[in-house]
């Protein structure tokens, strides 16, 4: 018989109020049912062998049960024992087993007296209703069982198990509806239906049984019960093993499952790590914009391509460097969006001029790269260049605008003998700028010449990082003199390059590599506080006089360092020169490049008690509403005025305007490059203080000036007046 609530899943411990009013309905009616029970009990018919029957119930079999296979019903012992009873002695003796055996079970699952009163009321109604049932349709089974029909007993069992069956799970699965709150129907079909079987088959057993006992006595059948225990145990085990057995294949079919789902989730995963590696790499060599090959996907194919030259005498190559020429216009009135749309048509027409084998890059902004792999010579590479530009020639459509626009190609070729791809592209890169400057829309090639002049250069920047370690610098001195009274005022000072191999290198040469690279900062540093030294030392032995100073230059990058007057004053304290005999050049162009910052730092210098000079005066762009807030000394007029100054009014008229000028914002004026005594006489006309120049003295090394000072004040002193130029 199955009583899930009952034995074992679960009736709540605190059920609903409607389900505990009919919990109480139905113990009050079991206890209607065992009253009468109790009080009709045949006790005559009731001997050793009910006993025995009702202790082997209450003690044993209920813990007895057949798990029926593949479905969660067992058939209890208990319940057969109890329709045995009901067999062999009647409804009264079965509804007080069934009681007891109800309570007994009950109470080893839950301590609750209305659950354990409930279960006991339930029995008893159902097994109660059973006898009645049977007592109608085939009368007393305890006295008719002995004779009756297989049919009858057919018929009994049937109506047996069917009542039990319906009262039992009736029952309950009312109970049960009411504490889920839904349909009885709906409860008892999904919980119930099913048991039915269990019922049948305790029914069938209980009737076998009660036929036997009828036929062979209760003894024989009873002592036949180890046999059934034996062959029950036996039947439990090979259930155990077979559960087991099936519990370890279902296990196993899990863990299967579960590494199936491990592998495939593994092969997922590696699947989306190699695509995204897949497009990682792709990132990483192609412009996100265009969608070409990037700088470093272009680099690689370079360098195969200098590989392939090297390997292969008769394979050239040649790259060529493109640059849009109104690019900023287009972007700065269009918008970016524009500029971005242009790039994109721009790479599209640049893949239709090359060939599959080619690679065209985008190296960034406005330019691009193009590499052309086996070519004939020179011819090929312009050949493209004027198809580029052809291309190029068709308007470009941006969002509604016609634009129209060219580029600068610079072109390089393998037969330079390059080795290596960076120089290969910087070489492009040059001679692009050429055919910029040379009115561009147009390709240039990169010749021997630019080539040496690119591989002296880069010469010169490797070398010029050895020399300020090596301290190759030397510090040349240039007289500044009155053009008044013949007077030195001061000196120049000009760095020198003493090359190990090329000699003594000009500073026009090595200046513009070491702004380049940064370098001028600590050759500056060294300069400053070398000709500090110097006339230091030349004032100590008395062979220049106190008022004498020393011009250095500035270049603009030391211009713009922050740590310029911390410089400068470290240099003046090492050397304990007199801030008033250190003055410094800066060129106009730097001055006015950044006229508002230019006029603090000049300030800062100033406040130091050391002088200012603009130097290169008339070359820049002056802005006179700067000129006049200066805090400068000096202007020192470009040589290039002076060296015309002879050919034509105009120049010294320029140099005639700038000395008035100075004279009005009360500056000195160092007239610079004098070469001739014409000029000097000149300039002394247009009331130019000061001068400078071959004329007087090239400028001379610490030794050479220091004698060209002895020897021009013995020249004076014999002399004896001023008699000048
Ligand atoms: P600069 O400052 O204009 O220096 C004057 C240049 O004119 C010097 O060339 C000098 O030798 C030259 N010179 C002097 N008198 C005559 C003359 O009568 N005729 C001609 N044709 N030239 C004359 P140098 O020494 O070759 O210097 C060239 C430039 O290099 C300088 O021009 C200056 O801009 C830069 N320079 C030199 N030394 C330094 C330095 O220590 N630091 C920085 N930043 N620049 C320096
Ligand atoms: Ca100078
Ligand atoms: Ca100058």
């Amino acid at each position: 018989m199955m009583l899930p609530e009952r034995i074992g899943t679960g009736l709540p411990e605190a059920a609903p109020d409607a389900s505990r009013g009919f919990r109480v309905l139905v113990i009050v009616v079991g206890a209607c049912v065992v009253a009468p029970a109790a009080w009709l009990l045949p006790a005559e018919r009731l001997d050793l062998r009910f006993v025995l029957l009702a202790l082997v119930t209450v003690a044993v079999s209920s813990r007895v049960a057949v798990r029926i296979p593949h479905t969660a019903g067992r058939i209890t012992v208990a319940d057969t024992f109890i329709m045995l009873a009901l067999l062999l002695y009647g409804g009264e003796a079965a509804a007080l087993l069934a009681v007891a055996e109800g309570f007994c079970s009950s109470l080893r699952i839950s301590r609750k007296a209305l659950t354990v009163c409930f279960n006991g009321a339930v029995m008893a109604c159902s097994t109660y209703a059973t006898a009645w049932a049977l007592r109608l349709a085939t009368g007393r089974p305890e006295e008719t069982l002995g004779a009756a029909s297989a049919a009858t007993l057919i018929t009994a069992v049937c109506l047996m198990g069917l009542v039990q069956y319906l009262t039992n799970s009736g029952l309950v699965g009312f109970d049960k509806a009411l504490k889920l709150r839904e349909g009885f129907w709906q409860t008892w079909r999904r919980y119930y239906l099913w048991t039915s079987v269990t019922y049948f088959a305790g029914a069938a057993t209980a009737g076998m049984l009660a036929r036997l006992v009828a036929g062979f006595g209760f003894y024989p059948v009873a002592a036949a019960a180890p046999v059934t225990a034996i062959v029950y145990l036996t039947y439990q085990t090979y259930l155990k093993s077979v559960e087991t057995a099936a519990a370890q294949a279902a296990m196993a079919e899990r863990h299967v499952q579960e590494l199936n789902r491990y592998l495939a989730e593994q092969e997922r995963i590696s699947r989306e790590l190699e695509e995204s590696r897949e497009h990682f790499r792709a990132a990483a060599l192609h412009d996100a914009l265009t969608g070409l090959p990037n700088r470093t996907l272009l680099m690689n194919h370079l360098k195969l391509a200098v590989e392939h030259s090297k390997r292969r005498p008769d394979y050239r190559f040649a790259a060529l460097f493109l640059d849009l020429d109104r690019f900023k216009v287009i972007n700065d009135s269009l918008g970016h969006l524009a500029g971005d749309q242009l790039l994109v048509q721009l790479a599209r027409r640049l893949e239709v001029c090359i060939r599959a084998t080619d690679t065209v890059a985008r190296l960034g902004g406005d330019e691009f790269a193009i590499l052309l792999s086996d070519i004939e010579d020179y011819s090929d590479a312009a050949r493209v260049a004027e198809r580029i530009q052809e291309e190029l020639s068709r308007p470009f459509h941006l969002g509604g605008h016609e634009v129209y626009t060219s580029a600068s190609i610079g072109i390089t070729l393998s037969d330079t003998g390059y080795q290596d791809p960076e120089a290969i592209l910087r070489d492009a890169d040059t001679v692009m700028y050429r055919a910029k400057a040379n009115g561009k829309a147009r390709h240039e090639l990169f010749d021997e010449a630019m080539h040496a002049r690119a591989v002296a250069l880069l010469r010169t920047e490797t070398d010029l990082r050895c020399a300020v370690e090596r301290d190759e610098f030397r510090v040349v001195y240039q007289p500044i003199l009155s053009l008044l009274t013949g007077e030195v005022a001061g000196f120049e000072a000009l760095v020198r390059w003493q090359h190990p191999e090329r000699g003594t290198v000009s500073p026009a040469e090595f200046i513009p590599v070491a702004e380049e690279t940064g370098l001028i900062v600590e050759i500056g540093r060294l300069v400053l506080r070398e000709a500090c030294r110097q006339m230091s030392e030349w004032q100590a032995r008395g062979i220049i006089r106190p008022e004498h100073y020393v011009s250095v230059n500035l270049s603009g990058k030391q211009f713009a360092q922050a740590s310029l007057a911390e410089t400068v004053d470290e240099a003046l304290h090492a050397t304990g020169l007199d801030p008033r005999c250190l003055r410094l050049e800066i060129t106009e162009s730097v001055v006015m490049g950044n006229a508002e910052a230019a006029c603090s730092t000049l300030g800062s210098l100033r406040a130091r008690g050391l002088g200012v000079s603009i130097d290169d005066f008339g070359t820049g762009y002056s802005s006179l509403s700067y000129l006049h807030r200066f805090p400068v000394d000096t202007l020192k007029v470009d040589r290039s005025f002076i060296g015309r100054m002879g050919e034509g009014d105009e120049n010294g008229e320029i140099v005639r305007t700038i000395i008035t000028l100075a004279r009005n914002l009360g500056m000195q004026v160092v007239a610079e490059g004098v070469e001739t005594a014409r000029q000097g006489d000149l300039l002394r006309g247009l009331g130019c203080e000061y001068a400078q120049g071959y004329f007087f003295s090239r400028p001379l090394d610490p030794d050479a000036a220091a004698r060209w000072l002895a020897d021009r004040r013995g020249e004076r002193a014999e002399a004896d007046h001023t008699v000048f130029v």
